[in-house]
């Protein structure tokens, strides 16, 4: 081989390394690529932010993936289930009434009777007396024209729980401020629940709605809070533990005015320390509030199965807030519902919601006919 054909093949070897070389290079640049081109994609939006300690801004949580987010239960399928839910619980009192009434004849006794069925559902007295007084009226003297005992019955049992009331929650703020619902009430009576549920019915309805978890005194409060709003994408802004709960309250307002959200809802403490020490609390946590919205909504959430000593409780309550919406909750576990009547008695203000269940949406705005029907079976 002369010099000119060695001097080829070096250089064919040379331009085939080159060419190797490059080959790899690029590879390598390629797969560097790849992930930022993943990054390119935008983010989802960031769901549920939960801020910590007195921030303004919901903070987004660094998810990797976004959580798949609930779609809470719409109105019309939510009322069929229950209301069925309703009957099933408190069937018994009405059935018992029904049976009483349709008795042959009406004496003493069987008044008696019907005054302690009554009173066993925690009617109260005074609206037992009435109610029983004005079965008699019709039953007795009116005789055979007041018309069969059910249909006395349920009219009366009707005006008794009041449908004339107004039970909307107020949820809508003056002038582009945000709603603010204050819910209050003993540990225990399904406070954070409620405002876990409430959320889920406004985030139904296309509203949106920002969390304030000021019950600081209770770390698993807030977590759960925190919870019902992932599970809906709704932001809970919360502070640090044994915090002062007005702050909470205020950042949360704050969140909701400079968002410019529909809705706030502020979950509170429901330490019952003393009445004066329970007044301070919750007359700071609304005048913070107020210095951004006003509050359209305070709701006491009372648990049915307490009797006498949810009366107890809703009393101290309204001394202290302006309660304007009362919130039953536990009728499943309870065949105790005369407690609408008594409470709406005592305080003066609508039963507007019930509590029925421990699922996400096992909460039911209140109507007196189908609570009534519920009863009557
Ligand atoms: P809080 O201390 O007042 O905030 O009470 P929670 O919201 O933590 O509720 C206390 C317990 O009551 C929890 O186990 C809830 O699941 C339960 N609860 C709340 N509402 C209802 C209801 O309507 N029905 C039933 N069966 N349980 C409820």
């Amino acid at each position: 081989m002369d010099l000119t054909g060695l001097l080829a093949i070096v250089i064919g070897i040379a331009v085939i390394g080159l060419l190797l070389i490059v080959g790899l290079v690029g590879t390598a640049i390629g797969r560097r690529r790849t992930p930022r081109g993943g990054t390119d994609v935008v983010a989802p939006p960031a769901p549920a932010g939960t801020a910590e300690g007195a921030v303004a801004a919901p903070e987004a949580p660094a998810a990797p993936a976004a959580p798949q987010l609930d779609r809470p239960e719409g109105t019309a399928s939510r009322l069929v289930r229950l209301r069925q839910r309703l009957a099933g619980s408190q069937s018994g009192l009405g059935r018992g009434l029904l049976a009483l009434l349709s008795r042959d004849r009406l004496d003493e006794d069987t008044w008696e009777d019907i005054e302690d069925t009554l009173l066993t559902a925690d009617l109260g007295v005074a609206p037992t007396q009435q109610l029983v007084e004005r079965l008699r009226t019709r039953l007795r003297i009116e005789g055979n024209e007041a018309g069969d005992p059910r249909t006395v019955l349920r009219e009366e049992l009707v005006a008794l729980v009041d449908p004339t009331m107004d039970r909307r929650l107020q949820i809508s703020g003056a002038d582009g401020k945000p709603g603010v619902v204050l819910v209050v009430g003993v540990n225990g009576a399904g406070k954070t629940t409620t405002v876990g549920k409430i959320s889920r019915i406004l985030v139904a309805q296309e509203k949106s709605v920002v969390l304030g978890a000021a019950d600081t005194f209770r770390a698993a409060a807030v977590d759960q809070l925190a919870t019902w709003g992932e599970r809906v994408g709704v932001p809970v802004i919360r502070g640090a533990e044994n915090g002062d709960p007005a702050s909470v309250a205020f950042e949360a307002a704050k969140a909701a005015v400079d968002g410019g959200y529909d809705v706030v809802l502020v979950d509170t403490a429901g330490r019952l320390q003393n009445k004066a020490g329970l007044m301070d609390e919750l007359g700071k946590v609304k005048r913070v509030i107020e210095k951004q919205a006003p509050v359209t909504e305070v709701l006491l959430v009372l648990d049915a199965t307490t009797g006498q000593n949810g009366m107890i409780q809703a009393r101290v309550f309204s001394e202290v807030v302006d309660v304007t919406g009362i919130v039953l909750t536990k009728l499943d576990g309870s065949a105790k519902g005369g407690i609408v009547v008594a409470v709406q008695r005592e305080l003066g203000v609508p039963v507007k919601l019930v509590g029925l269940g421990e699922g996400p949406d096992d909460l039911a705005p209140f109507e007196p006919e189908a609570f009534v029907d519920a009863l009557l079976g």
